[in-house]
């Protein structure tokens, strides 16, 4: 079976594990992203995951309630802790080996990042996920996802989102818009394509970590980027 990248740096957003609900962890849903994942680790590939924590609190939405802002990004980084933990237990519950690094330290409930560890754990074959994102306020995780992606020296950033693609408009809102097969960052940059934000987008670049944005609720999804199939957009230097 072929493989085309090797060690990817998977980013999941926290809304991706809501499933249909409105708020929170959706049990079948993680259930259903998880076992993709086991499915291209037993393959050989290793993964290491970003999560988001939209799904529970994010940063930007509290400081418009007037809540200072760093703050409320620290409670933001609490909620990528919880669901990492989630990510966890159900790795767990299938007997595929993962750990939780988090950017910042809380021993008693997660080692805290550290870079040689984390590429051991990869190399051992156990899921990596991060936690905390960068550990820094007025980021996100998306740009934790970059930075994680480039120290591990990943093959591929793999962004799963809701659509199952990069798309010349809106498909929610105009019927007419395609997807592309792939594009350059120069392209989604001066398009100003929705593909993840500004900071990690360049840090991508810059890094030349190529980036392939694709849909996780598809069956199989995750599988058939891997192996390099038509699957997704792939964003590239
Ligand atoms: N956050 C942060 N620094 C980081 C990553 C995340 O302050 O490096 C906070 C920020 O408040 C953000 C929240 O954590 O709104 C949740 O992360 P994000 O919005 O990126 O999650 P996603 O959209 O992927 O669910």
């Amino acid at each position: 079976m072929t493989i085309r990248y090797k060690r990817v740096l998977l980013k999941l957003s926290g809304e991706a594990l809501m499933g249909n609900d409105a708020f929170g962890i959706n049990r079948t849903t993680i259930m259903g992203i998880v076992k993709q994942i086991v499915e291209i680790a037993q393959m050989g590939v290793e993964v290491g995951v970003v999560v988001g924590g939209g799904n529970l609190f994010r940063g930007v939405a509290a400081q418009a309630s007037d809540m200072d802002r760093a703050t409320a990004d620290y409670m933001g980084m609490l909620a990528t802790v919880m669901n990492a933990l989630a990510l966890k237990d159900a790795f767990e519950s299938l007997g595929q080996p993962a750990r939780v690094q988090s950017a910042l330290s809380m021993q008693q409930i997660a080692e805290t990042y550290a870079r040689p560890k984390a590429i051991q754990y990869l190399e051992e074959g156990k899921v990596v996920i991060f936690a905390a994102g960068t550990g820094n306020p007025f980021f996100t995780t998306d740009t934790a996802a970059a930075l994680r992606g480039a120290e591990m020296n990943c093959d591929i950033m793999l962004k799963a989102t809701n659509v199952d693609g990069v798309y010349t408009a809106d498909p929610k809102k105009d019927a007419s818009a395609t997807r592309y097969q792939d594009i350059t960052f120069d392209e989604a940059i001066v398009k100003n394509l929705k593909v993840m934000d500004a900071t990690a987008l360049a840090l991508c670049r810059e890094r030349k970590l190529n980036i392939v944005v694709f849909g996780i609720a598809k069956e199989g999804a995750l599988k058939r980027v891997v192996r390099g199939e038509d699957e997704g957009t792939l964003v590239h230097v």
